[in-house]
């Protein structure tokens, strides 16, 4: 006989808002969005389309050139960030167990990114109001007037991944809104929930119509389209390398300013002298835990190269190994598991790759490289993979030289200061790095050394949104939050008076 497995009731979500409206898409599609830790259907939403982005575009397009958003006083515009940040916080336990269940992190991190995110737009609406109205600049003559001023770069196209879904959308819509722009979003196919729930709360705190517009669906034709038209001015992309070399040869014609947010291979650099205490062991290991494996890995400045010094290494690594194993793994919404599953199928079928061309290279596995038991906290369905710590890494594997993305942590050694700094920094990538050291000159001498966009001394992960971040080499182009993240959606302005207007007699005639 047939089982058939109770069929659990789906909500059809309004998912697409173009120029005030919910909308379903223009062709009728739809997708199901999947619970990770039992591949159940989470929701079923509107399926985006090249038309629907069209419609979406211009709707922003009318808001910008038409709607009072960009003439907005900044006042009004720092009101409305702040009216958005306290809904966040009103919903916070909503928007955590969303976010949970669409990525399968635990919902400690779901509340941790709704209080990150309400402070970057508490942040904004400050950064904007403590401005003064534009630079005058000394153009050498009394009778000259010059100042700098700047304004709204025009309509943003946002496209996102899905392993930060809340938390990537608004290090763009809240600086994208205070500079006074209007916008289409396109979350991450995968993962769309919190943003939905966010464009709902842009609207409930009175947001006009047209400024802010949502299109779920696929990266093409949804963010392929955002990328090419020429009605858009800015495209600002947070995922992989390869899509967003795509993002970038699709808005190199219409020459968009272009924002990426790439991939990482972030090294942790453990000197011996970390481990001298107990202590400062404890911390390390702690760290290095910490640095690999939070929300699986998959996280863009994962540690996931721990390169530690040759003399505490075996004991080290013994240790690291030990507590992964310990990692309590399962749903994310239930009380006591630290680690969720891995976000799709595709994504664990990636790990798993990765653990075995490792192993075919030569490295060591000191534990993990497998599916763990289902459990209770585990359902059989879900895509959960055990931590995974792999010895005796070289820089020829590709585990080594490509972002993984998964809960793997490689292990390298070095001898000596210089070579510390050369494995660290041989990466095409260049977004985060660490090192840990008791030795505050040697921390900070290694620290000026590293080719990275954020460096962390006895310390992995903490960032702060009035501090710039982003990534040297193919991590990226520009910077999200701190005041580069705001300049990035502004165009500046040199405006120069002559205030005793007489001819210039160039031309003779
Ligand atoms: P992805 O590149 O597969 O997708 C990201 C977004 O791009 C999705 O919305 C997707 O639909 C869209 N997309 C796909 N193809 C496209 C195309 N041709 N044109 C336009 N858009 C397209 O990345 P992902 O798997 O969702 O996310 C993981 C990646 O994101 C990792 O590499 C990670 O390092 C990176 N990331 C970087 C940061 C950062 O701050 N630097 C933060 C988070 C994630």
């Amino acid at each position: 006989m047939e089982v058939r497995k109770a069929v659990p009731k789906v909500s059809v979500v309004e998912s697409m808002h173009i120029d005030g409206e919910w909308r379903p898409a223009t062709a009728g599609g739809t997708r199901e969005v999947l619970d990770p830790a039992d591949a159940t259907t989470l929701a079923v939403v509107a399926e985006g389309g090249a038309a629907d982005t069209d419609a979406a575009i211009a709707a922003a397009r009318r808001a910008f050139d038409q709607g009072e958003w960009p003439h907005t006083p900044t006042a009004g515009r720092a009101a409305l960030l702040r009216r958005v940040a306290d809904l966040l916080q009103r919903d916070r336990e909503e928007i955590a167990l969303v976010e949970s269940r669409d990525t399968g992190k635990t919902l400690e991190e779901g509340r941790v990114d709704v209080d990150d995110v309400t402070n970057a737009f508490r942040y904004f609406a400050d950064l904007v109001m403590n401005e003064s109205g534009g630079r005058v600049v000394d153009a050498g003559s009394a009778d000259v007037h010059s100042v700098v001023v700047h304004e709204p770069v025009g309509v943003c196209a946002m496209i996102t991944p899905w392993n930060y879904p809340l938390l990537q959308a608004s290090w763009k819509v809240a600086p994208a809104l205070a500079a006074g722009n209007t916008f289409v979003i396109k979350p991450s196919e995968i993962t769309p929930m919190s943003t939905i729930h966010l464009v709902r709360l842009l609207v409930e705190a009175g947001l006009p119509a047209g400024v802010a517009n949502l299109v779920t669906g696929a990266g093409d034709p949804v963010g392929a389209r955002l990328s090419e038209h020429p009605e858009v001015d800015l495209v600002s992309f947070t995922g992989g390398l390869a899509s967003g070399t795509k993002v970038a040869q699709a808005a190199a014609p219409t020459v968009k300013k272009v924002a990426l947010e790439l991939g990482g291979k972030n090294p942790n650099v453990v000197f011996a002298d970390a481990c001298a205490t107990e202590e400062g062991f404890d911390t390390a290991v702690d760290q290095a835990l910490n640095a690999a494996f939070i929300h699986s890995g998959q996280v863009c400045s994962a540690g996931a190269r721990l390169i530690v010094e040759e003399s505490v290494k075996e004991r080290f690594v013994a240790e690291l190994a030990a507590r992964a194993q310990r990692i309590r793994l399962g749903r994310g919404t239930e009380d006591g598991v630290e680690c969720g599953p891995l976000v799709s199928e595709q994504q664990r079928a990636k790990t798993e790759d990765y653990v075995a061309s490792a192993l075919a290279e030569g490295a060591v596995l000191r534990c993990g490289g497998e599916r763990p038991e289902p459990s209770e906290l585990r359902p059989a369905e879900g895509y959960f993979y055990s931590p995974t710590v792999l010895d005796d890494c070289h820089r020829g594997m590709r585990v080594i030289r490509e972002e993984t993305f998964g809960p793997i942590v490689t292990v390298e050694s070095f001898s000596t200061e210089d070579e510390a700094v050369t494995l660290a920094n041989d990466t095409e990538y260049g977004l985060a790095g660490a090192v840990f050291s008791s030795d505050t000159a040697r921390a900070r001498r290694v620290a000026a050394r590293l080719r990275h966009g954020t460096v962390w001394i006895n310390d992995f992960h903490p960032y702060l949104p009035q501090a710039e971040w982003g990534g040297f080499g193919k991590s990226g182009v520009g910077r999200e939050l701190g005041p580069h993240g705001l300049a990035e959606y502004r165009e500046t302005k040199h405006v120069y008076e002559n205030l005793r207007p007489g001819p210039v007699r160039w031309f003779a005639g």
